[in-house]
């Protein structure tokens, strides 16, 4: 899979190659999909949700930039899989705290994360468009279900200099992978691709039903 993403071009960085050799995707899905877990597809972890595909989490990852010793938040915690990459490229050095609103997949993420190494990443059920602000300001912030913007609280808790990315759009329609960094003058965004998204569903994202 790795051999592939990088022949695509999707995983270019050295150290995002690496998270991704390192992180075994197949203990972050249900036992019954486990012989699809290297397919570039996302796949079902239940209540609806999904974990992305991996050429959509390498695009992620490679637009946002992260480095190690940095503190990141990720908006939807799902299977854990994104988090353990992130503990992977920030190290111990840095932290990963990851929001998940549905609670039996917040147990289901934390519990593969320990399974895998990645206990200390730190897992909170909660709204995670108002973000965690005990944690900030954050140097990074990745949100990982479709939002109509970025959430203001998020981008409050964003770090000068930083960057957020989110599935911004619709839905139902057209989403586009969005890089915001974050100056003192405000935010210079980036577009990237068009994608494919379960809504962020909270205060500052969609309603739920
Ligand atoms: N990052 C996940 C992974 O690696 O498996 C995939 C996440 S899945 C595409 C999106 C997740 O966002 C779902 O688990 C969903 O319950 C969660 N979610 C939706 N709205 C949320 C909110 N306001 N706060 C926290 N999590 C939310």
């Amino acid at each position: 899979m790795v051999e592939e993403l990088v022949r695509w071009g999707y995983l270019r960085t050295p150290r995002v190659i690496e998270a991704f050799r390192r992180v075994p995707r197949e203990e972050f899905v249900p036992p019954s999909l486990r012989r699809y877990a290297y397919e570039d597809h996302p796949l079902s972890i239940g209540l609806g949700q999904t974990i992305s595909a991996p050429s959509m989490i390498a695009l992620m990852l490679e637009s946002l930039e992260v480095e190690r010793g940095q503190r990141v938040l990720e908006v939807g915690t799902g299977s854990g899989y994104n988090a353990a990459l992130l503990a992977e490229l920030v190290t111990r050095e840095g932290r990963v705290v990851s929001i998940e609103r549905l609670p039996r997949l917040a147990s289901f993420g934390r519990e593969n994360l320990r399974r895998t190494g990645y206990d200390w990443v730190e897992v909170v059920v909660g709204d995670g468009t108002c973000g965690y602000e005990p944690g900030a300001p954050w140097d990074r912030i990745l949100i990982t279900a479709c939002s109509p913007g970025f959430p203001p609280p998020l981008l409050d808790q964003l770090r000068v200099g930083g960057r957020i990315g989110a599935p911004i759009g619709h839905f139902y329609h057209t989403q586009v992978w969005k890089v915001a960094e974050k100056g003192e003058e405000g935010l210079r965004v980036q577009s990237f691709t068009p994608c494919s998204f379960v809504p962020l569903v909270g205060k500052y994202g969609w309603r739920e039903g």
